[in-house]
């Protein structure tokens, strides 16, 4: 469990001043010359060493992913984009940043952009977040005005612009390179990959584009260390997190915790224990809605980081947690979440299109239990037509809660058809408006 004096986001509920001044009294923008004094490499040794994966669901490592930036000054500009979207259901960690802890961010990608080559930084922040952009504003603002933006920011005799742009609510933004296209004012569609944004991102110009938590823990892992960093969690699951544990908790919240924590003892501590007790979970997804969830039985002993949560088929995603008792239909939640994805899909590779809609449509009937059991082993197929086969991980994000659903809840699906057989005699399989309703015997 994570110390105090080990936490990075000391006003994360925002109880003391957001602002420059109060920034300044817990150690953000104190002598940030001397960061940059490192110079370059030294800053990018510095968080390779720390070995932080990024926050915002992939985990790549953050100290690598500024490597690959060319060296050197050449012709074209670089840019930092900082990736605040933040549309992953369930998640609500980066918002905390951006309206308690901005000076934190800003600081941050100042370094970082340093690191990189970069003289401007842009960030992504979702549409609905409104009073978040405020505040960064305000912030963004304040520091100009301090002479910490700017011409020769912060006295490091680098010049750092940091601007400010929201997006208007589409999930696919999210992705990195459909953010670029929103960002240069095209529809957010994914690009295909290469190349890849450090070689032609925003502009056609080295880009990199990293998660506001990513960014903002950078500051500290540099004046801490990157040992420091490294020394907390578990190896190759470093550092402290910011996590979100919603649904059928007694105290749901937002909460900074080392990686490598047993998942149970984390929804005991912070989520305050499952509505009912313990026993009464059903299952667990553990970082957004794009991963598999995880039943009772593993929930028990897993632990919360990249690896542990991998080897169990599921993922880490954002590290913010959807809980779900007894209570709660779990076809019907796996349901929703292919609705969603469904109306999130750009459209623009055919298993993504189809398939997406195709998997709704299927896991509506399951909903009501109107359907065949071979068509679980049909579901589940078509899950992994389209997984690995799209241009980017929506298409993933759509198959795995359901492969999640079928390998964990296959019998309480069969149960769904078998008790839906029972009384209605018969399966109907919805066709197009007009066409005569075909009514399958029952076995
Ligand atoms: Fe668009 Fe889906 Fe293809 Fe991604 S996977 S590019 S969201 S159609």
């Amino acid at each position: 469990m994570l110390n105090d004096k080990d936490r990075i986001f000391t006003n994360l509920y925002g109880q003391n001043d957001w602002r420059l001044a109060g920034a300044r009294m817990r150690g953000d923008w104190n002598d940030t010359k001397a960061i940059l004094e490192k110079g370059r490499d030294g800053i990018v040794a510095e968080m390779k060493s720390s070995s932080l994966r990024g926050r915002g669901g992939a985990g790549f490592p953050t100290g690598l992913k500024w490597s690959f930036m060319p060296k050197g000054d050449g012709p074209l500009p670089r840019y930092l984009v900082i990736n605040g979207d933040e549309s992953e259901p369930g998640t609500c960690k980066d918002r905390e940043i951006l309206r308690h802890e901005p000076h934190k961010l800003i600081e941050s990608a100042l370094i970082a952009s340093f690191a990189m080559g970069a003289h401007a930084a842009y960030i992504y922040v979702r549409g609905e977040f409104y009073n978040e952009a405020r505040h960064l504003q305000f912030a963004v603002d304040e520091a100009y005005e301090a002479g910490l933006l700017g011409k020769n920011a912060a006295g490091t005799g680098w010049d750092f612009d940091f601007y400010i742009h929201r997006g208007a609510g589409a999930y696919i933004c999210g992705e990195e390179t459909a953010l670029l296209e929103s960002l240069e004012g095209k529809k957010g569609q994914p690009r295909m990959k290469p190349p890849f944004p450090a070689g032609a991102g925003l502009y056609g110009c080295p880009t990199t584009v990293n998660n506001v938590e990513s960014i903002a823990v950078a500051s500290t892992i540099l004046r801490r260390g990157g040992a420091w960093f490294a020394g907390l969690g578990r190896p190759n699951n470093t550092g402290s997190k910011l996590m979100a544990i919603s649904g059928h908790v007694n105290t749901p919240c937002v909460f900074e915790e080392e990686l490598g924590v047993p998942l149970k003892e984390i929804i005991e501590k912070h989520g305050g224990g499952v509505r009912g007790g313990w026993d009464n979970l059903l299952a667990v997804i553990p970082g957004g809605c794009s991963v598999p969830l995880l039943p009772k039985d593993i929930c028990e002993t897993v632990l919360m980081d990249y690896d542990s949560l991998r080897a169990e088929r599921s993922g880490l995603g954002t590290a913010c947690m959807i809980v779900m008792d007894k209570s709660t239909d779990i076809i019907k939640a796996i349901a929703r979440f292919s609705q969603f994805f469904k109306h999130e899909s750009c459209g623009q590779c055919t298993p993504c299109r189809e398939g997406t809609g195709w998997m709704m449509r299927v896991m509506n009937r399951m909903v009501e239990g109107r359907a065949e059991i071979e068509e679980i082993d049909m579901l589940e197929q078509v899950t992994r037509q389209v997984e690995g086969h799209t241009i980017c991980a929506l298409g993933d994000a759509a198959a795995w809660p359901i492969q999640g659903l079928i390998r964990h809840f296959r019998p309480v699906m069969e149960e769904r058809i078998q008790t839906y057989k029972r009384q209605h005699g018969g399966v109907q399989i919805q066709v197009p408006a007009g066409t005569p309703v075909v009514t399958l015997a029952a076995e």
